[in-house]
């Protein structure tokens, strides 16, 4: 059995602490404009109406010749050329009965037209276009607003902005878009333990790895990040640190010191200024964690070692941050996979390891232990491309045994 969910109290499960941060979380309401070019990874702050059709007009799909589907009988017919429709240059006037027009992509039918014929099926003799027998009428064009009617939504509310949107809100003529504004996030680590790069490391330090890892993991267009540096193993510049920066910030993140060590103050200090929502998650790893508010800013009291730090930011922070920033939620993709190594576990906590996912050429998915797990270690999560998601009562896992895993990317 894992000793550490031997505890006097349940601990909560994952879900139930998923579900008390989201009940915790109000949305941010602050929205601005931004130019359209500065908005990818944003959320947008209100649905997006298109103040045109797109497209703006009923055009070619094909290089070819525009004529009446009338004038397609069945049998051979010979059209006389009026003139040409480009791209960006229309032609102007209507087609009058018997004649056609050259049309390139994307241009303009002209009035008179409806049909559009691929270049390739007919002969051009000078001004006489000689179309064959049996032509599909009303083929090649597209309609004005095909892709979206003026007036219809062209992004709906809430979206996180992807380079595609951009694309789609540009072809709609639109410029700038409200979005809500960012959330502002400061994070700390906190150890007497720990050196920052470029300081020659001496015995019973190590270098602080978790400010640089999240700040990657925070790395979004929704976040103005701080990096608030090292606060020592001392409750009293511990407390005043993160009044001040709750004063600040919509979020607040701390590494290490939650556990239940001599030197372990954040549960403490957190309720001391502000309220615990809860402290400890039947998760391995990632077991101390704190939640709770400072005021009008959420505080969460990550673990100290790294690879935890990952695991509880991806699943219970990274949630918590799009709720805030008003995106929807994102449910992450699990998948069942074949493992193929053993993979050692007590039951007692849901169980986040390390994995390399495969596919092979049966296209059956694949996954293999990543290497050691322990919550110090980082070579391994780096190695790894997703998580093996071991359920609390899982006593460990065979060759051949099927599981979950859950990919991520970062
Ligand atoms: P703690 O919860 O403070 O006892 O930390 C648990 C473990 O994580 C300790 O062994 C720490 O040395 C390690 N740790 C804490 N903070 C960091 C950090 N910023 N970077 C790397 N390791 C850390
Ligand atoms: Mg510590």
């Amino acid at each position: 059995m894992d000793l550490c969910s031997q505890e006097r109290k349940p601990l909560l499960s994952l879900a139930e602490a998923l579900a008390n941060i989201s009940a915790a979380i109000q949305p941010v309401n602050e929205s601005e404009n931004l130019a359209l070019k500065n908005a990818l990874g944003r959320v947008l702050s209100a649905a997006v109406h298109a103040p045109i059709n797109i497209p703006y007009d009923r055009n070619a799909a094909m290089d070819g010749y525009a004529c009446a589907s009338a004038e397609l009988t069945g049998q051979p017919v010979t059209l006389t050329l009026a003139g040409t429709s480009w791209a960006g240059r229309p032609f102007q006037g209507a087609l009058q009965a018997g004649q056609c027009a050259r049309i390139f992509t994307g241009a303009v039918v002209p009035a008179g037209a409806d049909t559009v014929i691929m270049q390739e099926q007919v002969q051009a003799d000078g001004e006489s276009i000689r179309f064959p027998a049996n032509l599909k009428p009303l083929q090649n064009v597209r309609a004005a607003g095909e892709d979206v009617k003026q007036g219809q939504v062209v992004c709906a509310y809430p979206k996180k902005l992807s380079a595609v949107d951009l694309g789609l809100l540009a072809s709609a003529g639109i410029a700038d878009i409200p979005v809500k504004r960012q959330l502002k996030i400061a994070f700390f680590s906190t150890g007497d333990e720990l050196a920052a790069l470029g300081e020659p490391l001496v015995s019973g330090k190590l270098y602080d790895s978790n400010r640089y890892l999240l700040n990657g993991l925070l790395a979004d267009p929704c976040h103005a990040v701080v990096d608030g540096g090292v606060i020592a193993d001392d409750p009293k510049q511990l407390e005043d640190t993160l009044r001040a920066a709750a004063e600040n910030c919509d979020v607040l993140i701390t590494t290490g010191g939650a556990s239940v060590g001599d030197a372990d103050y954040v549960k403490d200090v957190l309720a001391r200024c502000g309220q615990v929502n809860f402290w400890k998650i039947a998760i391995k790893p990632g077991k101390p964690l704190a939640f709770g508010t400072i005021g009008g800013c959420y505080f969460f009291g990550l673990p100290g070692n790294p690879a935890a730090v990952m695991t509880t930011f991806q699943q219970l922070v990274a949630p918590a941050l799009r709720q805030l920033s008003g995106a929807p939620a994102l449910h992450p993709l699990r998948l069942a996979a074949t493992c193929t190594s053993a993979l050692k576990k007590s039951p007692g906590r849901l169980e986040f390891q390390r994995g390399n996912l495969s596919q092979n050429a049966d296209g059956e998915l694949l996954v293999a232990s990543a290497g050691k797990q322990g919550s110090h270690i980082l070579s391994s999560l780096s190695e790894a491309n997703c998580f093996i998601v071991l359920p609390s009562e899982c006593a460990g896992i065979s060759p051949g045994e099927q599981v979950t895993v859950e990919p991520f990317n970062v």
